[in-house]
């Protein structure tokens, strides 16, 4: 059965025991990585070990550049030597640059020790477009989402919709309609009159839930400044609109629909 691991979901920084975001979504031929944030590192788990003795080919879908969901990249070669890597990014979505061109930079030294050239596996580097896309066999969306900087969110055939990081509005509807899991950030409760911040009320998050018909919500991206109490508050206010809502727990499977 396909299914969704999360491997982090924490916002900005890691913190309250959880990873910055990365997600695993594994189906019978192809596990998807879904951003690259410190969650990567829990790859080194009985879990991720599973997966990725399981699978020869990786194909990595990125979200944004932002630091939080890419650290990771760096982890590459430790997990996926000698494998077939394939890293799709919103390069030339979102600043008119190939992702492969930003990624260099980044590994550039003196930031990394090993260039993206010499990273040990079969690696190519593919820039996103908007709209529909095959990917692995896999009808991949994407969308432009709303994001300091900008980002893009993901429908990967109507298993599983992924959008963080974003103010969430009602753009999203129509991207996010009839998709069995929503996954999506929720980072603050409703703050009526306050400026936006670049991320999501989760009474919006709940309403886009129920307007777009979806079955479940997964809500993730946790805000390091929330207690333990104010992220139940936050849970609970979503769940009130939308009952069928839960948070994804790292290393905490999750069934999806078939991908295809
Ligand atoms: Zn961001």
């Amino acid at each position: 059965m396909d299914r969704l691991i999360p491997l982090g979901t924490a916002g900005w920084l890691p913190a309250k025991g959880k990873h910055t975001m990365s997600l695993a979504v594994e189906a019978a031929d192809n596990l998807f990585l879904i951003d690259l944030g410190t969650g990567v590192s829990r790859l080194a788990s009985p879990l991720g070990e599973e997966m990725l003795r399981r699978h020869d080919r990786v194909l990595v879908l990125l979200s944004h550049f932002h630091l939080d969901h890419l650290v990771g990249v760096a982890y590459l070669p430790h997990f996926l030597a000698g494998k077939r890597v394939s890293i799709w990014g919103p390069g030339q979505v979102l600043h008119a640059t190939p992702t492969r061109e930003i990624l260099e930079r980044l590994l550039a030294p003196p930031f990394s020790s090993l260039p993206l050239k010499d990273f040990p596996m079969d690696l190519e580097v593919v820039d996103l477009k908007l709209g529909a896309q095959m990917i692995g066999g896999v009808e991949v969306r994407v969308a432009a989402l709303s994001h300091p900087g900008g980002s893009v969110g993901f429908r990967l055939g109507d298993a599983v919709s992924y959008l963080s990081d974003t103010e969430c509005g009602s753009d999203s509807l129509p991207f996010v309609k009839g998709c069995d899991l929503l996954c999506h950030e929720a980072w603050v409760v409703r703050r009526p009159g306050a400026r936006p911040v670049g991320h999501s009320e989760v009474e919006q998050v709940a309403e886009l839930a129920l307007a777009a018909g979806v079955q479940r919500l997964g809500l993730m991206h946790w805000n390091p400044g929330l207690d333990y109490r104010a992220a139940t508050a936050l849970l609970r206010r979503a769940a009130r609109l939308f009952p069928n809502t839960f948070p994804l727990r790292e290393l905490v499977p999750v069934p999806l629909q078939s991908l295809k």
